[in-house]
């Protein structure tokens, strides 16, 4: 999908400008729809907000930029939904589009899951949906009916099927576009080309007190923090300690750090003082497997792939 050139270079925008020796009471690490929503969030507690992207700005918005924008929400008809879309549209007298119920909304999530969603998250899902569409709109999200893809014109009306009306205006795109707007305007600082490389601990080790980051041209920053939200991909969960370093390393300190650190990630985590929810994608091995146990909630993807390559490697 071409991109158009941005305003702006790939800067830090917003907020009180580049200060690496800076605190930031929350980090977000991503600037797809996740973070820009955290950051949203955070903001609205008055907390001093730092986002990092890795991407150019003119590529930001991962996944999200290209989706198409489109939120499930349950709603009692157009009547409910008019308060939320832009201007006039002359469609909107012959548009007609069927109830959703929280219901059947909570329906068909466990029938395209098979039964297999999780009911606790379901039902927040479900019973904050609406809210949340109303919430993104105070944050500058504008909306609009799908016609394009989830209507068909019959007898001079249009029908809506499918459960699925309300979309982002421009779709992803315009997503990424009305977020980062309403983030900036709102007072978060974001950083392009910002890649976040590792999490900085406090003297007490079982406590994250910033991050790492690296900039477009590789330089290593420190940025200390109050709270670090991880909103990024990857292509896996954890691929645990690297054997192949620890083998390259005489004695056994590195074998010995390398398991201390475990100790203390897992601690951090089964200790947390909140519910820690582990979303597990792509690979979860060695280390992987003990920090998304160490959580109080797993959720796995299709595409999860657990396992122990070191019961393997060194007979354990
Ligand atoms: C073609 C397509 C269409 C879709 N359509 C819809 C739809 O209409 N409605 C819907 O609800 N869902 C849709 N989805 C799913 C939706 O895109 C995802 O669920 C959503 O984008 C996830 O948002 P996110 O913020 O978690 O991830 P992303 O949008 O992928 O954002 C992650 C961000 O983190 C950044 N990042 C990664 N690693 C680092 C790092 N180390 N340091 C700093 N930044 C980092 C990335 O550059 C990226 O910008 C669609 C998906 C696809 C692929």
């Amino acid at each position: 999908m071409a991109r158009e050139a941005p305003a702006h270079d790939d800067g830090p925008r917003g907020g009180a400008g580049r200060d690496d020796a800076g605190h930031y009471d929350a980090v977000i690490v991503g600037g797809g729809n996740a973070g820009l929503c955290a950051a949203h969030a955070a903001r609205e507690t008055g907390a001093r907000v730092l986002l990092l992207e890795k991407s150019p700005a003119d590529e930001a918005g991962g996944n999200s930029f290209y989706s198409a924008g489109a939120f499930r929400v349950p709603h009692h008809g157009l009547d409910d939904l008019v308060p939320l879309l832009g201007g006039p549209d002359s469609r909107l007298p012959v548009t007609v589009i069927p109830p959703y119920p929280e219901s059947d909304f909570t329906a068909d999530m466990y029938r395209v899951t098979g039964g297999r969603c999780d009911p606790q998250l379901t039902s927040v899902l479900v019973s904050r949906a609406a809210g949340t569409v109303r919430w993104l709109a105070a944050h500058g999200i504008r909306w609009r009916l799908m016609y394009e893809r989830q209507a068909y014109f019959r007898d001079g009306r249009w029908m809506f099927f499918g459960g699925l009306p309300l979309g982002a205006a421009g779709g992803g795109k315009g997503l990424i576009a009305q977020h980062t707007s309403g983030a900036l305007t709102a007072g978060t600082e974001i950083r392009y080309r910002a890649r976040l490389t590792g999490l900085v601990r406090g003297r007490d080790t079982r406590r994250v007190a910033g991050v790492r980051y690296a900039d477009g041209r590789g330089t290593e920053h420190r940025v200390s923090a109050g709270a670090v939200i991880l909103a990024a991909e990857g292509r896996g969960f954890c691929a645990g300690v690297d054997i192949k370093q620890m083998q390259q390393t005489p004695g056994h300190e590195a074998l010995l750090g390398a398991n201390r650190g475990c100790f203390a990630a897992f601690a951090a985590v089964y200790e947390c003082a909140v519910p820690v929810i582990a979303a597990v994608h792509g690979f979860c091995l060695g280390g992987g497997v003990g920090l998304a146990g160490s959580a109080d909630i797993v959720i796995a993807s299709d595409d999860a792939t657990f396992g122990l390559p070191e019961s393997w490697q060194w007979r354990l």
